[in-house]
């Protein structure tokens, strides 16, 4: 591991007095990386159940069905990861799901890449109400779309915009935001060593004012009586505890329910602050223009008629979207409109129209797969080659196929002639 900042090791002592050894110490210890099951897909006890040995699950698993395990092992890689039955994610991360409200309907992740905590959100939300996560890197926005897309969630609209550019138009509109804000990353130290060099005083500096106007803007989204999380992986005060002083001067309507700092000395994760707040009730109500779905009959009839022959008698439910290119989504009721921001995904995809055929999209399989008459099922081996592009033979009768490993969809398949053809998206495939 690379030489810390002296400047930060400094602060550091400062701040913790007599744990700071065992602070230090914590960085020689291995780190701690943690699997998060995904209860839109199957229970925690279910996946234990499941899970082949090298998963090596222990330590504590949560309500949420939390767990950790060791270095080195590629879960990544593994068709359930795959097939969206599990989240990677950093251990104190994960903690954040602990003060998620019992009940919230609109719901915004206002910094969401990679998506750790949007798949988090929607396993909570088990389909119902809105979700949308949005992230101001376009790049990264993609990436947070590819893992709303294999978690399954099909309430999420993945969006790519500015806080202000959403402040401006969603005023008072969520019950619930969460600002899991861009920071020093100095609980990152150890996962990701570049956050090292990059590591100053004036960074911290400019964290801090970039998280006050994000807050700010948050703040302004927030229905009266709605909840905001804010968190971040740093330890510094500037962008933690003094932040949400400063902000609670500046914002009287809000009060701090909990704030709570998971040092890696004290707790098996890498480090993370989390807090809630909470908007005073008011009887203002927010005037919020609705999401304008463009409808194209043609596209919606053979919509319908491909649902006839591959569901099993389920019809997905919601309001289809047909953009100008053929794409087609199924917008959850009470989308607000999203002008101004870049649209990446506006609920379930269900797939493309080309004026002439209907094809189904990948995320179609991925949040309704298990409703699919014609069932190509396989094991972990065989789950292995689909996703590096194989095709199978089988005796399903011709159409399309929902491809599924021990039961949970992996993607689509055409059986044509005793041979399903394989349609797992070709970027998302599965290299040797
Ligand atoms: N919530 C994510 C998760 O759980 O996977 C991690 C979010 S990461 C800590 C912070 C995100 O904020 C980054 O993806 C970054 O691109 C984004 N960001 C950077 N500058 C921003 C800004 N000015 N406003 C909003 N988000 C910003």
């Amino acid at each position: 591991m690379q030489t810390l900042p002296e400047k930060f090791l400094q602060r550091m002592q400062e701040r913790l007095g007599d744990e700071y050894p065992a602070f230090l110490a914590s960085y020689k210890a291995p780190s701690y990386r943690g699997l998060r099951v995904n209860t839109l897909k199957l229970s925690p006890a279910d996946f234990l159940e499941l899970a082949p040995a090298e998963f090596m699950l222990g330590g504590q698993i949560t309500e949420d069905g939390c767990s950790f395990y060791t270095e080195g092992e590629r879960l990544g890689a593994d068709p359930y990861h795959f097939a969206g039955l599990f989240y990677l994610q950093e251990p104190s991360a994960m903690r954040v799901g602990e003060l998620l409200p019992k009940k919230f309907c609109r719901v915004l992740d206002l910094c969401a890449a990679p998506g750790g905590k949007t798949t988090q959100l929607a396993a909570k939300m088990q389909g119902a109400g809105i979700l949308i996560a949005n992230e101001i890197d376009y790049g990264r926005a993609k990436i947070l779309s590819e893992n709303v897309e294999r978690m399954g969630i099909s309430n999420c609209a993945v969006i790519s915009a500015s806080p202000e550019t959403l402040a401006e138009r969603l005023q008072g509109y969520f019950d619930l935001v969460l600002v899991d804000a861009p920071c020093s990353g100095e609980g990152m130290f150890k996962k990701e060593e570049n956050a090292i060099p990059a590591w100053s005083e004036e960074n911290v500096k400019m964290c801090a004012a970039r998280q006050k106007k994000i807050l700010d803007c948050a703040s302004k989204m927030l229905c009266a009586g709605g909840r905001l999380i804010y968190s971040t992986c740093t330890f510094a005060e500037e962008e933690d505890e003094w932040q949400l002083r400063d902000f609670l001067k500046a914002h009287p309507d809000f009060s701090l329910q909990m704030q709570q700092k998971l040092y890696p000395h004290a707790f098996q994760g890498e480090g993370h602050f989390m807090a809630t707040l909470s908007r005073a009730p008011s009887e203002e109500t927010a005037r919020i223009r609705p999401f304008c779905i463009q409808r194209n009959r043609a596209a919606e009839k053979a919509f319908s008629a491909f649902s006839a022959d591959f569901f099993d008698g389920f019809v997905p439910d919601g309001g289809i979207h047909t953009l100008a290119d053929g794409r087609m989504y199924l917008v959850p009721d009470g989308m607000p409109d999203l002008t101004g921001a870049h649209l990446l995904r506006l609920g379930a995809e269900l797939g493309e129209w080309n004026g002439r055929f209907f094809k189904p999209a990948h995320a179609l399989a991925m949040a309704f797969g298990t409703r699919a008459r014609r069932i190509l099922s396989l094991t972990r081996e065989e789950a292995k080659r689909y996703l590096r592009g194989e095709t199978f033979s089988s005796a399903l009768e011709d159409g399309w196929a929902v491809v599924t490993v021990d039961g949970f969809p992996l993607g689509l398949g055409k059986a044509v002639g005793g041979t399903v053809k394989n349609h797992y998206p070709k970027g998302l495939r599965l290299r040797s």
